[in-house]
């Protein structure tokens, strides 16, 4: 096990609500989304990765994801991509590799 936890990278379980808020917006602030070519102009909340911010209704086509060059994404050991379409880190996680995932 890493320094995060394998799924839920961004602590969650052990936090409260108002530490959850203030990791929120520490993710939307250090977001480079913004600066991606999928980005659709306008759309919010960005920090896709964090569960919080949810899938976005606005963007349908995935171009390049710039989430590898993002200081978060660094920081939290982040492993998936185009996080706007498909849903967060740790859904995707749960969804690829977990229990109830389709098991590769
Ligand atoms: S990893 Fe991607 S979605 Fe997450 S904060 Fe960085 S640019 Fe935004
Ligand atoms: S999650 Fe990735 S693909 Fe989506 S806007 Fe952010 S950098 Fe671009």
């Amino acid at each position: 096990m890493g320094k995060y936890d394998r799924f839920d990278k961004f602590d969650l379980e052990k936090m409260t609500e108002a530490e959850t808020q203030k990791k929120h917006e520490y993710v939307i602030k250090n977001c480079k989304c913004q600066g991606c070519p999928t980005y659709v102009q306008g759309d919010a909340p960005i920090g896709y990765c964090f569960p919080m911010s949810g899938t976005s209704k606005n963007i349908q086509w995935e171009k390049d994801c710039i989430c590898g060059t993002c200081p978060i994404y660094k920081e939290y050991e982040l492993t998936h991509t185009h996080y706007c379409t498909r849903c967060s880190q740790i859904c995707q996680a749960l969804k690829e590799e977990g229990p109830w995932g389709i098991g590769h």
